[in-house]
């Protein structure tokens, strides 16, 4: 029996991950769930699971809950705040966490998980986004077993030899695939008039709302690529973007003997979820079987950079180094989020983005105080940025 902690447990990821867990009652237990603000969905979570522990954002929120479930009847022990979700990440009471905060919050984590040697189920691409090298250099030196979740990176995953320099030598490229989001073919000079809703109404996926903007922009893939970089020790040259509209095949691996090896399946995150819980078995995920001859003709075409600047911009992070990913996770934060609230437009993210990477910017990204001195500074600039995008 795998115990599993999910970190983000009422998001999209969350909820996919308990309808997978619900499936197997003999295989999984939950042992702990965590949420930031939506209280009363992580109490419906705490009476169907019965997890030991539960973690929300504040005291306040933490005082909410624990009045729920002690009207249910419900005997979890309730903590908030960083460090009583550090607690839960390491606990060893558990063996596998499901890694999905969205965005820099889920950074440390994450990261206490992969020091603690667990089985870490990765959605969070932001945590490695930012610090790369000490997640990776964590997960090897503690033993920690790293699950991609992120459907492409699974994909990656299930297609790539043995990890022995020997059978990956033979690899010659990683292509990442990318539906292109609400906004492929969209005239570009609409393109400022986007709304968040419009935004997030995502062709193939159902997802949380920052993810479904990083889809519109294509941020999403950029991020993408430089977490490839570090999960496949891929360089920036050898990790391709191709635009699949179909979302059918999550992503490939090219070979020198010109071999190409795709994952595909329809687009349900509960197939990569459902490989990480159980790794390396086969299990059951409730997602119905693949009808290629129903799903007609798969296309693939090269982004558009120009219409996708974001993506450009996560290449020339990459390529940069140091804490220029970082720099760019965090702009890309905040420009999203402002977008969300209203208060710029869909084309001032990629504008504040790139002007917070122009503004050159020291620091080491070989400690988590260097990687997250650069992400509070990114977050500051682009603040400033944001008030003049908000007054043109
Ligand atoms: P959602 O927005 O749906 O859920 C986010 C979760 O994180 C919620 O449980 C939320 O709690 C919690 N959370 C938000 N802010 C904080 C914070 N400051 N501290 C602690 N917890 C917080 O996101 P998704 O499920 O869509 O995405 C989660 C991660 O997985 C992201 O990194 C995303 O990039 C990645 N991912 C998602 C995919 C998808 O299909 N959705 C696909 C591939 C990767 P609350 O609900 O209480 O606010
Ligand atoms: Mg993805």
């Amino acid at each position: 029996m795998r115990r599993i902690t999910v970190l983000g447990a009422t998001g999209s990821i969350g909820e996919s991950t308990l309808d997978v867990v619900k499936r197997h009652p003999g295989r999984y237990a939950v042992h702990a769930l965590t949420a930031h603000r939506q209280v009363d969905k992580l109490a419906a979570l705490c009476r169907e699971f019965r997890p030991a522990h539960a973690v929300v954002g504040t005291a306040e929120a933490a005082g909410e809950l624990e009045a729920l479930l002690k009207a249910a009847g419900v005997k979890t022990e309730i903590g908030y705040g960083e460090a009583a979700l550090e607690a839960v990440a390491v606990d060893p009471a558990a063996d596998s966490v499901m890694a999905a905060i969205v965005g820099a919050a889920g950074l440390r984590p994450t990261l206490a998980a992969a020091r603690a040697g667990k089985r870490v189920l990765l959605a969070n691409k932001e945590a490695l986004v930012m610090s790369g090298r000490i997640f990776m250099d964590a997960v090897r030196e503690h033993g920690a077993t790293l699950l991609p979740i992120d459907s492409e990176h699974n994909a990656i995953f299930q297609c790539l030899p043995p990890e022995d320099p020997r059978y990956r030598a033979g690899v010659a490229k990683i292509v990442l695939t990318a539906s292109g989001g609400p906004f492929r073919t969209r005239d570009p000079a609409t393109l400022h008039d986007i709304s968040p809703d419009e935004a997030c109404a995502h062709p193939n996926w159902v997802m949380g709302r920052k993810i479904s903007v990083d889809s519109a922009t294509m941020m999403n893939k950029g991020l993408e690529v430089i977490e490839a970089h570090w999960l496949f020790a891929a360089p920036a040259d050898r990790i391709e973007v191709l635009i699949h509209p179909q979302s059918i095949v999550h992503s490939m691996v090219a070979y020198a003997d010109g071999s190409v090896l795709a994952q595909l399946g329809n687009p349900d995150m509960r197939t990569p979820i459902a490989y990480g819980l159980a790794y390396p078995e086969r299990t059951h995920a409730g997602v119905s079987p693949l009808d290629l001859a129903r799903a007609g003709a798969l296309t693939f075409e090269t982004p558009d950079l120009e219409r996708f600047p974001c993506l450009g911009l996560a290449f020339d992070a990459l390529r940069a180094g140091g804490v220029a990913p970082a720099i760019l996770n965090a702009a890309n934060e905040v420009a999203v989020e402002a977008f969300l609230q209203g208060r710029v437009r869909f084309t001032d993210i990629a504008r504040i983005v790139a002007g917070v990477l122009e503004q050159a910017s020291e620091g080491s990204a070989d400690t988590l105080d260097g990687v997250l001195a650069a992400d509070r500074d990114a977050r500051r600039r682009a603040g400033a940025l944001l008030d003049s995008a908000a007054s043109c």
